[in-house]
């Protein structure tokens, strides 16, 4: 590898993540950028040897390449560890999370011309996992909304609408029931939205409307900032509006690090079978190639990804074909070399 390779930490993940991971490092090294993978293992299979699915030296490596592109990570349900996504995200202060979902000819949809972004709050709210039991019959999980994080997902926001030619930001809430919480949230995002005037155009829906709109007319919307429970639930419809969560790519982004992963999950039916899509994290990786510096290179990979998907005979099975992980990203990889 030459000096100007990139170190990135690879975390392959549980389930369908290994045999994703696999493909879209194939994908990522026929763009010729060069990049030194440092491959670290965090999930179920790590458990019996480390006594957690989240050991240091994964963190350790995050910290010290700044970047990292990870699979998913099974959490079990109920009793057990806590998520290693949620962990890893408040661990190193990824407070941002993007999800784009853009339309793809060729994906069979209700929809032909949906491009939102969604910006979603990662670190607050009812995801700051306070929960407590008040006496053996009922349960109180508490919704942590601060003045500092709503104002500074609402910059992200907006300083990702300059920088991406987008015309406008809505924030997406609940205050008129959660007078303070949501409400703290709204009037951050006004306040930022403030110093944008003439820039870039601000409103914001009440979350239950905002359903309604994103199936309705979802072209209407163009970026979106959320608190981390809306954003969780809002960004897997904006999903299904574009073609499902094989498609679907995110990004948690920091101060000092970012971690690129799909919105979907490990999928452990499909674990080692060469079915699963890789679309979402080459997509995934695209975002990574921008945040890296490389946006010519993230656009070729997003147009290969579209045309072999466009043109729909070498694609996996959700998307109506036969054509396994592996042969999807060689179809990639041909495009990208044509
Ligand atoms: P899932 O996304 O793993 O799978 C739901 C269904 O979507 C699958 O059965 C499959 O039909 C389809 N699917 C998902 N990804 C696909 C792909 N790449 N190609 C083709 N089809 C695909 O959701 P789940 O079943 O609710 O969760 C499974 C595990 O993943 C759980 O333990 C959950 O906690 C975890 N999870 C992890 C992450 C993450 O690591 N960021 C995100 C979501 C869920």
């Amino acid at each position: 590898m030459g000096p100007m390779a990139h170190r990135v930490t690879l975390i392959p993940g549980d389930g369908i993540g290994p045999e994703l991971a696999e493909a879209t490092c194939r994908v990522l090294d026929a763009t010729g950028i060069g990049f030194e993978w440092e491959t670290v293992q965090a999930g179920e299979a790590v458990i019996a040897e480390y006594g957690t699915p989240l050991p240091d030296n994964v963190l350790d490596s995050i910290r010290r390449t700044k970047v990292a592109l990870k699979g998913p990570i099974t959490t079990p349900v109920g009793a057990g560890f806590r998520s290693v996504n949620v962990a890893l995200r408040q661990a190193l202060g990824l407070y941002a999370n993007l999800r784009p979902a853009r339309s793809m000819k060729g994906l069979v949809t209700r929809y032909e011309d949906v491009d939102l972004v969604i910006v979603r709050e990662n670190t607050e709210d009812l995801y700051a996992g306070i929960e407590h039991m008040v006496g053996p019959d009922a349960a109180e999980s508490i919704k942590i909304i601060t003045r500092a994080a709503s104002e500074r997902i609402a910059r992200f926001a907006f300083e990702y609408a300059v920088a991406n030619d987008r015309h406008r930001v809505t924030a997406v809430h609940k205050a008129n029931i959660m007078k303070l919480s949501d409400g703290l949230f709204l009037e951050s995002c006004r306040t930022v939205a403030a110093g944008y005037e003439g820039r870039i155009e601000f409103d914001d829906r009440i979350v239950d409307n905002m359903c309604m709109q994103l199936v309705q007319k979802p072209e209407l919307y163009d970026v979106l900032v959320l608190p981390n429970l809306y954003g969780d639930i809002i960004s897997d419809l904006c999903a299904g509006l574009v073609g499902g969560l094989g498609v679907a790519p995110g990004a948690n982004i920091g101060t000092d690090a970012a971690v690129f992963e799909p919105v979907h999950g490990s999928a452990p039916k499909y674990a080692g079978m060469d079915k699963a899509n890789p679309t979402a994290l080459i997509l995934s990786a695209a975002l990574m190639l921008r945040h890296l510096g490389h946006p010519d290179h993230a656009k070729r990979v997003e147009t290969a990804v579209r045309d072999v998907i466009a043109e729909g005979r070498t694609v996996t099975y959700d998307l109506g074909g036969t054509t396994g992980t592996a042969g999807f990203a060689d179809a990639i990889i041909a495009r990208l070399a044509a």
